[in-house]
């Protein structure tokens, strides 16, 4: 016969776990889930969501945006200024690469943007990255050369990108507040 090493109750032989204490933890658990209603109805939600929130939420829109955002202006350069040429990549091909970048790119300035609180840190954040991947060869049209032009590029489309994904994520956390 041994007892429970936390409250002495005598265990029955084949009991691993003290029943009472089980119960307490369990009456524990729920109250702890339940109290924040039990506080008061809609006095949580008044409070203004926390910082690390609204920087969260803040970097998702960005992300979800971001994605669309830059599908289009990839389709843009594409089929507008590269519309003569052949060896480029193909229209699945460009989805598939502008897709997960922009929701990294995205999610990157819509990070800077719900920090700075400032349009022109997603504008910036934006402009190099896109200068960097496209430096990398992202929707580089043909054969792989990368010259001034194609970081040029690269900045303006990261910017136009990044004013975007910033205006719309400003614009989500206004409200949020
Ligand atoms: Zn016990």
């Amino acid at each position: 016969m041994s007892a429970c090493p936390k409250c002495g109750y005598e265990l029955a032989p084949l009991e691993l776990e003290c029943p009472r204490c089980r119960r307490e933890e369990t009456q524990k658990q729920v109250l702890s889930r339940l109290s924040p209603d039990l506080l008061g109805p809609g006095k949580s939600r008044e409070q203004p969501p926390s910082r690390a929130e609204l920087v969260a939420e803040g970097t998702t829109v960005g992300a979800t945006y971001g994605a669309l955002a830059l599908i289009l202006i990839m389709l843009v350069d594409r089929y507008v200024f590269h519309a003569t040429v052949q060896q480029g990549p193909s229209l699945l091909a460009l989805l598939c690469i502008s897709a997960p970048a922009g929701v990294v790119l995205g999610a990157l300035v819509g990070l800077a943007v719900s920090l700075r609180r400032a349009p022109v840190a997603g504008i910036v954040v934006g402009a190099l990255l896109l200068a960097v991947l496209r430096g990398m060869g992202l929707g580089a049209p043909g054969n792989g050369d990368v010259g001034i032009l194609t970081w040029v590029g690269g900045l303006v489309y990261g910017g136009i990108f990044g004013a975007a994904v910033a205006t719309v994520v400003l614009n989500v956390l206004r409200q949020a507040r």
